[in-house]
């Protein structure tokens, strides 16, 4: 099946994730503010969505330094790469909450499973955001007024119990399912019973993202010190059986260490029980990278072509079970702004 995008966009964006911040010309004013992410993997960075040749990227900004640069002229913006253009005909574009056309809502960044990849529990109180029910919903109403609106996602921190996150989450996906009775809704939580996917679905969720991030055991066991590998396959595979196929997703998150083979098999596995891989490369940034290097060892920073290549080899795996990320209508297949998507890209 062909990609949405050309050979050369896919290789230019995968150069583009790769590489650090975009700079921007100390006198340009962005047409929209820039993102200020609580979760994923810009969070605590002050990040655009660039779109170019059918495809997106989210990306750190910055009006000092950069290993890009935003350029204009009469033609448009382009981003440069030493000197260089790497990709023209680049345009801003807005982002609802958190992610082009969906309210992807972080509904509390205080977390006390010490993942240490993330960023979300190390953010300052400044970037922090204390969100109440109310606050919240009344952002989704907003958010359902604007043109490029499409679906509305929750993901959370763990702030106490994972079940109490659950509850809380079930319950704002139960008042969004009443107030916008027809929009997708997607929902990202530490699960750890099948109760509480099952508590997801009937409250009105439509597609569930349960996050493994990674299949090499040992590399979990250090960088999820507080997560269990057994019971997130298990709400996996549960959630296939009560989502169905192309509505269950996870990140498998690259870059720690792991070999190819181990991040394919992960996807292999994940599709068995009809779930797609999310692969993201490991963003390296101030929160994250002693830590990881201190438990792990030295880490190799991931390049476009294994970008490319993982991306490559997982659609094959992906078409061989009859899967596809083309289906998903909220969270990060649909955002496309972090990886290298497969069917979307390559
Ligand atoms: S791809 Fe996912 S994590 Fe990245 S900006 Fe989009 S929704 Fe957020």
């Amino acid at each position: 099946m062909e990609a949405k995008v050309s050979p050369s966009i896919a290789r230019a964006k995968a150069e583009l994730l790769a590489g650090g911040a975009v700079r921007i010309p100390q006198d340009f004013r962005l047409p929209f503010l820039p993102s200020r992410s609580t979760a994923g993997p810009g969070a605590g960075s002050t990040a655009a969505v660039f779109s170019f040749g059918e495809t997106r990227a989210k990306k750190s900004i910055s009006r000092d330094e950069g290993d890009f640069e935003l350029s204009l002229d009469e033609n448009g913006m382009s981003i440069l790469r030493n000197g260089e253009v790497l990709i023209a005909g680049v345009k801003i574009v807005p982002t609802v909450y958190h992610a082009p056309h969906q309210a992807f809502i972080n509904i509390d960044s205080s977390c006390v499973m010490d993942c240490k990849f993330c960023a979300t529990p190390r953010l300052n109180d400044g970037i922090t955001k204390n969100l109440t029910d109310q606050k919240i919903m009344s952002m989704i109403e907003d958010a359902s007024k604007k043109d490029d609106f499409l679906s509305v996602s929750f993901t959370s921190g763990v702030p106490s119990t994972p079940a109490m996150t659950v509850k809380r989450m079930a319950g704002l996906v139960s008042a969004t399912r009443t107030l916008l009775p027809r929009t997708s809704i997607g929902v990202e939580p530490y699960a750890t019973r099948p109760d509480e996917i099952e508590m997801l679905r009937s409250a009105g969720a439509d597609e569930i993202k349960l996050n493994i991030e990674s299949f090499d055991r040992d590399i979990f066991d250090k960088v999820c010190p507080n997560r269990d590998f057994d019971i997130i396959m298990h709400m996996i595979i549960h959630a296939s059986e009560v989502f169905g196929k192309n509505r269950v997703s996870s990140n498998i998150i690259y870059g720690l260490g792991e070999t190819d083979e181990n991040v394919l098999e992960g996807v292999s596995v994940l599709a068995n029980t009809g779930a797609v891989a999310t692969l993201r490369a490991l963003r390296r940034n101030q929160y994250n990278i002693s830590e990881l290097e201190r438990i792990l060892g030295a880490l190799v920073p991931v390049t476009a072509d294994r970008m490319l290549h993982l991306a490559e080899e997982e659609k094959k795996i992906l078409q061989s079970h009859g899967l596809t990320t083309l289906e998903f209508k909220t969270m990060c297949h649909l955002c496309l702004s972090c990886d290298i998507v497969p069917f979307w890209d390559v």
